[in-house]
């Protein structure tokens, strides 16, 4: 078992926000997992995969933290037939373009979305109409109240919009098996061409964000229009800025904390209440 070290956290989550953690661990195997759960956390554990949906609100995470981030854990990913099986640390982009190559169709729609599959399937992440569990046979997770491993099919993972039955915390998702279509491997990677191109023009990579930050809103336009209605693309705290490409996305400008990404979702928050009477939900995870 790896000893307990202090990591700072600026890397493992997109936003960049910088932070530091006490206890900090990165387990390689299920067993290690399994003994790192079982350690006391009166402040919560938390789980981490690549921590491209996460908001950190605060510069330091006493020892009463544990993080527990399954980058490392299982990064495999094998092809059998027109099944795809990957590890909870593969990236979902090494996801899509192992299934491009073995000319296997389905995941089109995911490419450039960040993250890891055990991310993806906390978040049912999609786009363009489509998501993860349209394409999931089932998912493999650790249960650690009762200490077991199970693989629930896809109607057991009760998958919704941005969300699944993972998204309570009390299982560490291993890996899931994708059942996709057989297609031409050329005719696969000009449709996620198109799409990583349609993605780029639109959103903003060129600096730290964490995606959209709230859930689609029922009843209203799309986030990115209340703000651009409410004129509020651009508008800043602290390091923390609408962005001006798209109104739905926060990005750290420079020197952004959690705090202030906090103080922008209060923004956009009482926008959207004044003009639509909405109230927007996050699709971030705060920690
Ligand atoms: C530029 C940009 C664009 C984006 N575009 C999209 C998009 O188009 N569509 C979309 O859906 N999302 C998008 N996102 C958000 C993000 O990429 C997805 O939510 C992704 O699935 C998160 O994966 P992750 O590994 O980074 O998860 P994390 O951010 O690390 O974690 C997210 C949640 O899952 C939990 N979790 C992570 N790993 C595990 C595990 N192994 N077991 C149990 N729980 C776990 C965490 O506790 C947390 O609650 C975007 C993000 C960025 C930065």
């Amino acid at each position: 078992m790896p000893q307990s070290r202090p990591v700072r956290l600026t890397e493992y989550n997109s936003y960049r926000v910088a932070a530091r953690a006490e206890r900090c661990h990165f387990p390689a195997t299920t067993a290690e997992l399994a003994a790192l759960l079982a350690e006391p956390a009166p402040g919560g554990i938390h789980l981490l995969g690549h921590g491209n949906n996460i908001i950190l609100s605060r510069p330091y995470y006493d020892a009463e933290h544990l993080f527990v981030c399954t980058r490392r854990l299982d990064t495999s990913l094998t092809v059998d037939g027109t099944r795809l099986s990957a590890g909870t640390g593969a990236r979902l982009r090494d996801l899509c373009r192992a299934a491009a190559r073995a000319g296997l169709s389905g995941l089109e729609t995911l490419w450039d979305i960040p993250g890891s599959v055990g991310g993806a399937a906390v978040m049912n992440a999609g786009a363009y109409g489509t998501s993860f569990y349209d394409v999931v046979e089932t998912v493999e997770a650790f249960f650690p109240a009762e200490g077991i491993i199970r693989s629930l099919s896809r109607t057991e993972c009760r998958p919704g919009y941005r969300t699944a039955i993972f998204a309570d915390g009390k299982a560490v998702i291993l890996g899931a098996r994708l059942g996709l279509r057989p297609d031409d491997p050329a005719r696969i990677l000009a449709a996620m061409g198109r799409v990583g191109k349609l993605r780029r023009s639109r959103l903003p990579y060129d600096l730290p964000s964490a995606g959209s930050v709230f859930r689609r809103p029922e009843g209203a336009p799309p986030v990115g229009v209340i703000m651009e209605e409410a004129g509020l693309k651009g508008f800043r705290i602290g390091g923390a800025r609408i962005s001006r490409r798209h109104g739905g996305f926060i990005v750290n400008a420079g020197g952004a904390t959690g705090a202030d990404i906090l103080a922008v979702v209060e923004v956009m928050r009482e926008a959207a209440r004044r003009r639509y009477g909405v109230e927007l939900k996050l699709e971030q995870v705060v920690i």
